[in-house]
């Protein structure tokens, strides 16, 4: 079984000031029962990582660079987010792939150099809402699963996050029926491909993920569980998320 994790990405959001958010969090969770990930943006990552070094909350990126090092204005590399204090890195998010055209062998690379790393890296995939409409959505998970993950992983190396593109910061959310479809459809496929490794793989759910629907997906089939976004930014709403996990 995998372990339940509850992961914040705060996107392009907070400064200075939004590390007190971490300290409330600390107090609120001395001992959680379950994981909790929090990935700033790249400025706040190494004090971030500083700040929750004696606590249980672990800290990612969210994103970095297939190479280690070179002449990649603005980009930074897996080894750097080590260095910071990193131990995750969400990579192939829906924002990534649509601002920054990343496809799915450009998530592969990315995901090779986070576990060569040895950091845990955060695979995200998702339909658009056309693609839902056209019925198309499992086959574009396959696709994506099957183009964005390297060979040889496992639940010690790579967690999957299912982001419907259609629910992320919208405030809409799949049914449940939609949530326990698409999961089960990505533990099948991991199992057809990586085997019994399959099984210890965190299948996270993320798209308007908020405490008050929190209970309702974690009970679902194969979630493991969140990727927030808007959510994690308030020490008192993502409480709310882990303690429902
Ligand atoms: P929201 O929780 O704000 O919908 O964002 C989800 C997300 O994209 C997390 O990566």
């Amino acid at each position: 079984m995998a372990n339940k994790l509850a992961a914040g990405n705060w996107k392009m959001n907070g400064t200075t000031a939004q590390l007190a958010e971490i300290d409330a969090l600390h107090k609120a969770h001395p001992d959680p029962s379950v994981d909790i990930l929090i990935c700033p943006p790249a400025t706040l990552l190494s004090r971030l990582s500083d700040a929750t070094k004696d606590s249980a909350i672990a800290t990612g990126a969210q994103d970095c660079h297939a190479h280690n090092s070179g002449a990649h204005t603005g980009d930074i590399s897996a080894e750097m987010v080590k260095d910071a204090g990193g131990s995750y890195v969400i990579l192939g998010h829906s924002e990534r792939r649509t601002d920054h055209g990343e496809t799915d062998a450009i998530v592969q690379a990315k995901t090779q150099a986070a576990l060569d790393a040895g950091l845990i890296a955060v695979v995200c995939i998702g339909e658009t809402e056309a693609e839902r409409d056209a019925g198309t959505t499992l086959d574009v998970l396959g696709t994506q699963l099957a183009g964005s993950l390297p060979d040889g992983i496992d639940g010690n190396t790579v967690v999957v996050a299912y982001e419907p593109v259609w629910a992320i910061g919208t405030g809409r959310v799949p049914t449940l029926e939609q949530i326990a479809e698409a999961h089960d459809f990505m533990r099948k496929t991991l199992a057809d491909r990586f085997g019994s490794a399959a099984d210890d793989i965190a299948l996270l759910y993320g798209g308007s993920v908020k405490p008050g629907n929190a209970s309702e997906i974690f009970a679902t089939s194969n979630v493991d569980g969140a990727l927030v976004g808007g959510a994690s930014l308030k020490a008192a709403d993502f409480t709310g998320i882990i303690t429902a996990l």
